[in-house]
This record gives C-alpha cells, sequence and structure tokens, in this order.
C-alpha cells in the first residue's frame, strides 16, 4: 500500500464530476488497490473522509472512517466505509451548521450548513449495494464527501465566509462555539 499526494484547492481535479464505476470496474486489482491506498492516505493524514478526486482520480470512490481522530476529538466514531456511485438524499429538510476541514483546504475550518439525516444508497468494495441511514456528523462527513465527488468543496456549502478560520485561531477563538 501506498500514501497517495493529496490534491489542494487550485487543481482542476478537484473540480471535476467524478465518473460512476461500472459494476465489473469494481472488482479489478486497479480499483482495490485505489481504495486500499485511499484508505491508508485517509488514516495518514487524520482525516474522516476521502474522496477519489482528491488523490486525482475523478471517479465515484470515497472512503470513511472516524475513529480516535485528533482532528475531530469530539465526534461520535463511525466504521470504515467504502462507498461507490453513492447517491444521498435527505431525510427531512432539517439542516445544522458545524465546523469542517478538508485535507485539501489545509489548515483551515469553516461553518458548514448541512442536513442532519440522510439516506445513502450506492455498493460497497465487493460490489454489494448498500442502503442506509446516516445522521449528525456521520451524515456530514458522507454529504462533505459527496461533494467533492460532484466538484464541490466546503467553502461552496458556506452561508457567508465570516467563519472560515484558520486552525490556530479556531483553537484561540472559536473552538466549542
Ligand atoms: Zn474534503
Amino acid at each position: 500500500m501506498s500514501i497517495l499526494k493529496v490534491a489542494r484547492l487550485g487543481h482542476p481535479v478537484l473540480r471535476n464530476v467524478a465518473k460512476d464505476l461500472a459494476p465489473k470496474e469494481i472488482s479489478t486489482s486497479e480499483t482495490q488497490r485505489l481504495i486500499d491506498n485511499m484508505i491508508e492516505t485517509m488514516k495518514e493524514y487524520d482525516g474522516v473522509g476521502l474522496a477519489a478526486v482528491q488523490v486525482h482520480v475523478p471517479r465515484q470512490i470515497a472512503v470513511v472512517e472516524v475513529a480516535n481522530n485528533p482532528r475531530y476529538p469530539q465526534k461520535p466514531e463511525v466504521p470504515l466505509a467504502v462507498l461507490i456511485n453513492p447517491k444521498i438524499e435527505p431525510l427531512s429538510e432539517e439542516v445544522e451548521e458545524d465546523w469542517e476541514g478538508c485535507l485539501s483546504i489545509i489548515k483551515m475550518r469553516g461553518k458548514v450548513p448541512r442536513y442532519k439525516e440522510i439516506k445513502v444508497v450506492g455498493r460497497n468494495r465487493e460490489g454489494n449495494d448498500v442502503d442506509f441511514v446516516a445522521s449528525g456528523f456521520h451524515a456530514r462527513v458522507i454529504q462533505h464527501e459527496w461533494d467533492h465527488l460532484q466538484g464541490k468543496v466546503f467553502l461552496d456549502r458556506m452561508k457567508d465566509l465570516s467563519t472560515l478560520t484558520y486552525l490556530p485561531e479556531y483553537s484561540r477563538y472559536w473552538i466549542n462555539r
């Protein structure tokens, strides 16, 4: 396995709409290796999610996991999941704002409104259908990664940029607010 280079804001690959995988593409060694490397890269940089576009591959693959994460110490755990060709749908109009960061937008945080509860359908790395409901931080992480697969970043979703902050200023002025 290897750690992949993460594209930073400004790299055009982050603005691509990622292409779906055909069912037979999921089991290929190339796709499986990419997924392993994405998981390793996410863990290396203490991410809670990573989309393939962030490692310069414009395909509909995202990985998520929240487990003892130093960047998000207060957040509930989310088991490791691989989402292929994900589709999401809000289960209500209820939205909440909370802080997000991004491995492609380094050393910054901002408050982003997200749906509180979503339905997620797609496939896992075995190519099997997945269909589940996610809420709270879990739903937030999936919406953030899904956005990447549409060529969007969290800045695009902020209502305004007044909470956008560098991490040292976040710790100094904003933490727990
Ligand atoms: Zn991101």
